[in-house]
């Protein structure tokens, strides 16, 4: 049975609450024989300024170099809202992105049939939804220089921000995208504003010309950012994978993201490229949501997000696809049953804590086994 490497770095707020259902899940797939995890464990975030005054040590990033994949929970809380600039909460997660240079965001948008009545959106419009945002998470107008306000002759002041991106940049995101249709189903759908921007019209040049290189068996098509937004609240099942932007990118997994309910049921992953002698690429899960300070050290926050993190390590880091194909199962079934935490529990339906959610993935696991 192959061993691997995990990293944990729990957080803040609710972050270690969730992880601890993580370990649960881990440590059935080792007592079921599937895959044993070696899981080291470290701080980030305020819970590491506290410990060593910054954001991550150094020794915390070694061992994310080092890791198979590494697992975060959330940061931030208010009592670090006066700490350092340089050493606050987020510097840690920013930092992890830089140095693993993880330049590619999955962020799956799935609805279960049982949570399709909590999204704003009609059940028949969303029931069965799985589409995966595929977002370019480091360049674009967020890190294009110039980037500055100045001060005009007039005394009017002017922002600048800048949307570059290069031919590499477009092209390594277009692959991800594309090799991830592959094992999805097989379409690509590429976001831009070609008719309005510089950046938009090299995009479509480039995801096009790889295409017909490199990945002619999947379907290919073409839209606009804006009508992109639209048609994902109008009939979000069209798409499969959609690439975008980082900018694009971030609107459009937000507008995903809430076509299935709660923040407590999303998880994400952040992708190096793949090392050319191993072919293994840098990794980061973590859900989208973050510390929750209010309901955080109360056993109330929802491990689903976490729970589904860990399941895509297993699937895109671990080579664990059956394994993540049965965490799936489980997830789906829990939910079927009616379990629910406070945060998808509809009116007057009884809600349980963290503990029990995670205690009921690892039973459903077992059941779904045999
Ligand atoms: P949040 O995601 O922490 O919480 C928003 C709301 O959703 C809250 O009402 C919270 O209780 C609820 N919620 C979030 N996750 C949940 C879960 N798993 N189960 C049940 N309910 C859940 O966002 P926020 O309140 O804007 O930010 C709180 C802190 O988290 C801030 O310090 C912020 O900077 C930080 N933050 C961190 C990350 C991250 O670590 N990646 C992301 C976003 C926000």
């Amino acid at each position: 049975m192959a061993t691997h490497n995990l990293l944990l770095l729990p957080g803040d707020g609710i972050g270690p609450e969730v992880a601890t259902e993580v370990e649960k899940v881990a440590a059935w797939f080792g007592k079921a024989g599937i895959a044993t995890f070696n899981t080291e464990k470290d701080l980030v975030g305020g819970a590491a300024y506290d410990a060593h005054k910054a954001a991550i040590t150094d020794a915390a990033m070694a061992r994310a170099q080092g890791a198979d994949a590494v697992l975060f929970g959330a940061v931030g809380g208010p009592q670090w809202a006066n700490v350092p600039y340089h050493a606050r909460p987020e510097a840690g997660l920013l930092r992890l992105r830089k140095d693993m240079q993880l330049f590619a965001n999955l962020r799956p948008a799935i609805c279960y049939p049982a949570l399709a009545s909590a999204s704003s959106l009609k059940p028949e419009i969303i029931e069965g939804l799985d589409i995966m945002i595929v977002r370019e998470l480091t360049g674009g107008v967020y890190f294009g220089e110039p980037k500055e306000i100045v001060t005009l002759e007039n005394g009017e002041q002017r922002a600048v921000d800048t949307q570059v991106y290069t031919t590499h940049e477009i092209e390594r995101i277009a692959r991800v995208a594309f090799d991830l249709a592959r094992v999805r189903r097989n379409k690509v759908t590429s976001t831009e504003k070609h008719n309005v921007m510089r950046s938009g019209v090299l995009w479509k040049k480039v995801v096009t010309e790889l295409h017909a290189r490199d990945y002619k068996d999947v379907t290919l098509e073409h839209h606009l950012a804006d009508a992109c937004g639209m048609q994902l609240v109008r009939w979000p099942k069209q798409y499969d994978v959609i690439v975008c932007d980082n900018l694009f990118g971030d609107m459009l997994s937000d507008v995903a993201a809430m076509l299935t309910g709660s923040l407590g049921m999303l998880p994400s992953a952040s992708l190096g490229a793949p090392d050319p002698a191993t072919g293994k690429r840098k990794a980061l899960y973590e859900p989208v949501h973050g510390s929750a300070p209010d309901i955080a050290g109360k056993g109330l926050a929802n491990p689903l997000a976490m729970i589904c993190s860990f399941g895509m390590a297993l699937r895109y880091s671990f080579g664990l696809a059956d394994a993540a194909d049965l965490l799936d199962k489980a997830v789906a079934a829990v939910l079927a049953d009616g379990v629910r935490t406070a945060d998808i529990a509809a009116k007057g339906q009884n809600a349980v804590g963290t503990a029990d959610m995670g205690d009921a993935v690892v039973k459903a696991l077992s059941k779904a086994a045999h």
